[in-house]
């Protein structure tokens, strides 16, 4: 591992770099509460990678919180790098400019680790990008003494098989403890100069929760798995997650970093409890985040006195999975409210459970901002919501929105998914029916029905769910999905409803991504090498590149998104955190039997 301060590079980029491009403020660094620490040569250099633009890793709680949390040990320091939009990489290929952090403008491939949080499979190619950009071998295996160490984190650690050429090591599960340990490690091993191999070694055998793809191999027999091994004598076959035991006294950071360009989520964002206590059974963030864990009022209170006065953001936005289950919400609500009322800062929620919302709705009306009122359905029909294990009644439901319309609310934001175990073309039609009634009721209160719009998605059999068994359902049935819906709104005449549906070919590509083993970093490699890149971004998305990839690496893309797996296979992520299997197989039989499939 190696240090150099840089040299001309500030003037290169300035030069050569900021003229060229179309957002400028991306690239500049400097921000009002950047951290930029003394140089010392013997220090870990840490560089905080986020593979997609600025304004939307600023938005990222978890790459503020690591990069403040980083910042506060004494051998270490930390550096964004955030990945150029396609005209400044284009601009970086040309006058070979290398990627670099934004707050000392150093070289990414002069750092000792460079480590990406992950949290779609989208980004894949991103990634690619960024180490090319940066001058650093794509494959793990082709790296040497002088290239960084590229670790991964976030949500993909748990899924993370198809990225497994690409990367040295992965924290499986949370950070904010594991980090630390991980790097005072590291710190000693380049105080120690220790070969990259063997410091690789050392973390495998040390942390239960680090897991060092190149130390392991599979073995299949055509497209099945038939076994899973380690290539050193004695090292675990199953990683735990990194649990943040003290969530309480987790890191927070206190003075947010004010972003130059408008990033997606300006505000104060705190997160107020991890996990969620319901079981939704498609939902991996709340089976692979375990136990539930809350922060106390008055540390949320304290920390939001001290982001609002270090930013003057004018919004304080309550995060968590369900921030509806937090068990003295009314009561945090309040304390918000009676400080930053009179400030003229308004409180922010995410979508809120029709069970416990209802108290809540005229509190909301009189102090947060009302963008309108945002419910996280998924079903239709209260059959198909007891397949998926999330128990809300149409009652509680047009209890909830008649109580938002009697406190003034306008507009209604509703979320679906399709492709559930027992869909019937009358679940799917519901999907209308119901936005609309919601719509319709507010006639009850006010004039005119209220503005609706559905949001639909499609199923992802995401790893580490119940459902992660399923395969997905085939292209052809969501787009079928959609014209069912559109023809019954037209039938309805529900002119207030407007939907909007998510894009299947990119929902396909993200469950392949999310279910494939490491068969699938050929076919990424290739797609990035025919131009695939902001895969995430719908003007950036070309299928065709992947379906390319795909077909030369004699992988069947649609044939894997619906491969349905047998209780006793090996699957390619169960290595990797997570729930108990037996734990999990209960809720899918649970499943299927609500659903008449089993
Ligand atoms: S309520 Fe939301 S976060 Fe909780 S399990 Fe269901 S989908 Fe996941």
């Amino acid at each position: 591992m190696k240090y150099t301060k840089p040299e001309n590079l500030e003037n290169r980029l300035t030069t050569e770099l900021l003229p060229a491009v179309r957002s400028p403020g991306r690239y500049i660094g400097g921000e009002f509460n950047q951290i930029v620490k003394a140089f010392r040569a013997d220090d870990l250099h840490f560089g905080l990678c986020f593979p997609d633009i600025y304004e939307i890793g600023m938005s990222n709680t978890a790459v503020s919180i690591i990069y403040d949390l980083v910042n506060t040990l004494d051998y270490a320091s930390c550096e964004r790098i955030f990945c150029p939009w396609t005209d400044a990489a284009a601009v970086m290929r040309d006058k070979s400019l290398p990627l670099h952090t934004l707050e000392t403008k150093t070289a990414a491939c002069e750092l000792d680790v460079l480590g990406f949080s992950v949290t779609t499979e989208l980004c894949n190619t991103n990634i690619l990008l960024m180490l090319e950009l940066a001058g650093i071998p794509l494959l793990a295996g082709e790296r040497g003494e002088e290239d960084p160490l590229i670790l991964g984190g976030g949500q993909i650690a748990n899924c993370c098989e198809p990225l497994a050429d690409f990367f040295d090591m992965f924290i499986v599960g949370e950070a904010e403890d594991a980090l630390p340990e991980l790097l005072e490690r590291l710190h000693m091993h380049k105080t120690a100069a220790t070969p990259r191999k063997e410091i690789l070694l050392d973390l495998a055998k040390r942390f239960e929760w680090l897991y060092v793809p190149s130390l392991y191999e599979f073995e299949y027999d055509g497209e099945e798995i038939t076994a899973f091994k380690p290539l050193v004598e004695g090292l675990r076959c199953r990683f735990e997650n990194a649990v943040v035991k003290d969530f309480e006294n987790a890191h927070l950071p206190q003075k947010p970093i004010v972003p130059f360009v408008q990033a997606v989520h300006e505000r104060v964002s705190i997160e107020v409890m991890r996990s969620c206590p319901g079981r939704c059974r498609f939902c991996q963030a709340s089976f692979s985040r375990r136990p539930v864990r809350v922060r106390s009022i008055e540390k949320i209170v304290e920390t939001a006195k001290a982001n609002y006065h270090a930013t003057g953001f004018d919004t304080i936005s309550l995060l968590s999975l369900s921030t509806a289950d937090y068990p003295w919400l009314n009561e945090l609500v309040d304390r918000l409210n009676e400080y930053f009322t009179p400030l003229k800062v308004g409180l922010s929620l995410p979508s809120l459970k029709v069970d416990k919302q209802l108290e809540l709705v005229p509190k909301m009306a009189a102090s947060v901002r009302k963008g309108g009122l945002t419910i996280a359905v998924e079903a239709a029909s209260e059959k198909l919501r007891r397949v998926i294990n999330k128990p809300i009644t149409d009652e509680n439901l047009f209890k909830a929105i008649d109580q938002a319309y009697q406190n003034g609310y306008q507009r209604v934001k509703l979320y679906f998914m399709a492709g559930f175990p027992g869909e019937t073309e009358d679940d799917i039609r519901r999907i209308a029916d119901l936005s609309n009634d919601v719509a319709q009721r507010r006639r009850r209160f006010a004039k005119g029905a209220a503005e609706v719009s559905a949001a639909v998605s499609w199923l992802i059999p995401k790893p580490h769910t119940p459902l992660g068994w399923m395969g997905q359902k085939p292209a052809q049935y969501f787009e079928n999905v959609k014209k069912i819906i559109l023809d019954r709104k037209y039938e309805l005449n529900a002119r207030s409803v407007r939907f909007k549906f998510h894009e299947i070919e990119g929902s396909l590509l993200e469950t392949v991504m999310a279910r494939g083993d490491r068969r699938l970093g050929g076919v990424i490699l290739n797609a990035y090498k025919g131009g695939a890149c902001f895969d995430l971004w719908r003007e950036n998305f070309d299928f065709q590149l992947w379906k390319n990839a795909f077909s030369d690496a004699g992988i069947d893309l649609y044939k894997l998104a619906q491969k349905q797996y047998g209780e006793d296979d090996i699957l390619p992520w169960q290595h990797l955190g997570g729930p108990e299997r037996d734990y999990l197989l209960k809720h899918y039989r649970a499943a299927l039997e609500e659903a008449n499939e089993s």
